[in-house]
């Protein structure tokens, strides 16, 4: 996604590596801060433009220094406001963000590896197979072009108000470049976004749950889309690894360091695969008591899949259902099917692709 330099990219440097790179340029470590601030708040690239550094530090951030950014290969506007982007990831490959503008909030939907190995059974991305990790600056540099490109609010906020990791890929399997990115986001020298209004979604790597805890305790929203283990491990195969009942343990550890805040747990809606009443009620047994509330997402369709969305009356009946039992859930609204952004629809371009089929070891090395 970022062009080749052997200089060092300054995005998606966390604030603490930022200060460390201008300690080695023999400048006071502040001076991180002012970067931040211009990179980010101010959209500025151009380090001789950065009027409150010193003359030779600007000199030497040019000898040394780059902000390479994600190229933007397309972009597409729905008739409902939502436009989605493609960034090239380089070698032919690209990966898709979406922004859903709301009346309250500007949403942008992120991606945070180029295909995904997980392989769910009803995912456009998941049947694109795995090609590689986003980088820090790859994934923040959505964040970055969007909010350059799109207009600020009527209040002079920037656009994008809340972030989702709900995009290509499965953000906890690329742990070591989502914390940076996480802590950049909530960071009030560049985005100052709240904890809350950042979400990481995950089909379920529950080691890795446990560490998001403790590294950057934002905002969970889990894959769950099944009742029973049955029925998960065909259609979340890193069920086999991880298993509801220790997914949803490690949930409640999740909720109860993060000031016993809800987790959301997504549920797509599969016509006569996981829609019954008494898979309602299946699921909610498990939910019941716990901080938890539910999300229901119409399955969108893409090519070469086999799965229907369940019709509407039973959506209705299946949320009835769960909030007859004392859970909160609510049922996602379809936005920016018409360009092939919605839910689960996120195919980019992967090539090259490591096609893993789920054996144990496999699913441990993917997720590592
Ligand atoms: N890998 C992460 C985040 C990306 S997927 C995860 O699985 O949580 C974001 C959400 O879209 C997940 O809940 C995923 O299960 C859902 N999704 C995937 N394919 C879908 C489809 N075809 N229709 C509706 N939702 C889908
Ligand atoms: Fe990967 Fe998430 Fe798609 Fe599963 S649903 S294949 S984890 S992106």
């Amino acid at each position: 996604m970022t062009g080749s330099s052997d200089k060092v990219n300054l995005l998606g440097l966390p604030k603490a590596a930022l200060e460390q790179f201008i300690v080695g340029l023999d400048e006071k470590p502040f001076r991180a801060r002012q970067i931040l601030k211009w990179i980010y708040q101010r959209g500025m690239l151009d380090f001789s433009a950065m009027t409150d550094l010193s003359k030779s530090l600007r000199e030497k951030l040019q000898a040394s220094a780059c902000v390479d950014l994600p190229v933007e290969e397309a972009r597409q506007d729905s008739a409902d406001g939502t436009i989605k982007w493609l960034f090239s990831s380089g070698s032919g490959q690209a990966v898709e963000t979406v922004f859903i503008p709301e009346t309250a909030r500007g949403t942008l939907c992120i991606s945070s590896q180029v295909g995904c190995a997980l392989d769910c059974a009803f995912c456009a991305t998941g049947a694109q197979g795995f090609n590689r990790n986003l980088t820090a600056a790859e994934i923040i540099g959505q964040v970055w072009h969007a909010n350059q490109q799109l207009p600020r609010r009527s209040n002079g906020a920037a656009a994008v108000t809340n972030v989702v990791f709900m995009g290509m890929g499965e953000p906890l399997a690329n742990y070591r470049n989502l914390v940076p990115v996480l802590k950049l986001l909530l960071s009030d020298w560049t985005y100052g976004l709240s904890r809350r209004r950042v979400t990481v979604s995950t089909s379920g790597i529950v080691p890795h749950i446990d560490k998001l805890a403790d590294d950057c305790n934002v905002a969970l929203a889990v894959s769950l889309h099944a009742p029973n283990d049955r029925l998960r491990n065909r259609l979340v195969p890193i069920n086999k690894l991880h298993p509801i009942e220790t997914l949803l343990d490690a949930c409640w550890r999740y909720a109860k360091k993060h000031s016993n805040r809800f987790i959301t747990f997504e549920y797509v809606m599969l016509r006569d695969v996981n829609d019954s009443l008494q898979q309602a009620d299946e699921l909610a047994a498990l939910l019941r008591g716990k901080p938890a509330k539910v999300n229901l997402i119409p399955f969108n369709k893409f090519a070469g899949n086999e799965f229907s969305c369940s019709s509407k009356d039973t959506i209705r009946r299946f949320q009835d259902r769960l909030r007859e039992q004392d859970l909160v859930t609510t049922t996602r609204k379809a936005r920016g099917d018409d360009i092939d952004a919605a839910c689960g629809q996120l195919a980019g371009k992967v090539r090259d692709r490591v096609r893993v089929k789920m054996s144990e070891k496999k699913m441990r090395m993917a997720t590592a």
